[in-house]
């Protein structure tokens, strides 16, 4: 019949299409780094969990680990919501913030942000992009963001404001959509460990989960302790350069008691 034929001949040419689209996809997506340790793709399920529990981030934001066996590589879930993710949703990307594997799975808009702060900053194995809320108006404002207790004396030295409209050289839609973006807010970030994004949010990084988690989580403490103590009106005594350098050192050895803690919390929901 000739229905059935014609039929048939589409369902043929629609598959030779589609093996055709594979084979490019196999040819033009990079190439897998390797299988990671279980533990460590459940710290990195943890570490979203525990930002979503501890209001770092909301439905949005995102945190991503550089591939243990490969740094041209990193793991990043899929487009959802931290405090969904699971294992199963985590992906691989390469610097260029290309899918390895995507199996129609999308991406994070703003996953340019990742790959190209790893590709310029050889010491950093996790960051984490948030809209943390305390930390906004530090952005948008002359009051520059410091350490006001030891918990996050990292901030000492500095927190730059990344400003995209400077950046894009004309208005945008605030998002870091693209690879010249990331490029801009890697540059600004500097050797810093945290960095405002004016009328957006923050970018954090680290040499670990526990520590961007940690860093992540006392930024925003911060923010709001400082804006309190600005409120109380008159002068605020910030840590000073030496102490901030102190209290790192020593403050910092402890990310691993918070982090078990964190865990335990955000986890068994
Ligand atoms: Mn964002």
């Amino acid at each position: 019949m000739p229905s059935t034929s014609l039929g048939r001949r589409a369902f043929l040419g629609g598959s030779i299409a589609a093996l055709l689209a594979t084979r490019a996809a196999a040819q033009t997506a990079p190439a897998s780094a390797g299988p990671v340790d279980r533990a460590l793709i459940d710290d990195l399920v943890a570490a979203n969990r525990i930002l979503a529990d501890q209001g770092v981030v909301d439905g949005y934001g995102h945190v991503s680990l550089r591939h243990p066996a490969d740094p041209q590589r990193y793991l990043m879930s899929r487009s959802i919501a931290p405090e969904l993710v699971t294992a199963g949703d985590v992906m691989e990307y390469d610097l260029d913030s290309t899918a390895v594997d995507a199996r129609g799975r999308t991406s994070y808009l703003e996953r340019f942000i990742h790959g190209e702060i790893y590709r310029v900053r050889p010491d950093v194995k996790a960051v984490v992009h948030n809209h943390s809320p305390s930390v906004i108006p530090f952005g948008v404002s002359t009051a520059p963001l410091r350490p006001l207790y030891h918990m996050s004396a990292f901030l000492g030295g500095g927190v730059p404001v990344f400003d995209i409209k400077v950046a894009a050289g004309q208005p945008t839609d605030m998002l870091v959509r693209t690879p010249a973006l990331g490029r801009a807010l890697a540059q600004t970030l500097g050797d810093r460990p945290v960095a405002l994004m004016r009328g957006h949010g923050a970018v954090v990084v680290g040499d670990s989960l526990p520590r961007v988690v940690f860093r992540s989580v006392y930024t925003e403490v911060n923010a709001r302790l400082q804006a309190q103590a600005m409120a109380l009106g008159g002068p605020v005594t910030y840590l000073d350069d030496e102490e901030a350098r102190r209290a790192d050192a020593s403050v910092g050895g402890t990310v691993p008691r918070p982090w078990e803690l964190w865990k335990k919390k955000a986890l068994p929901r």
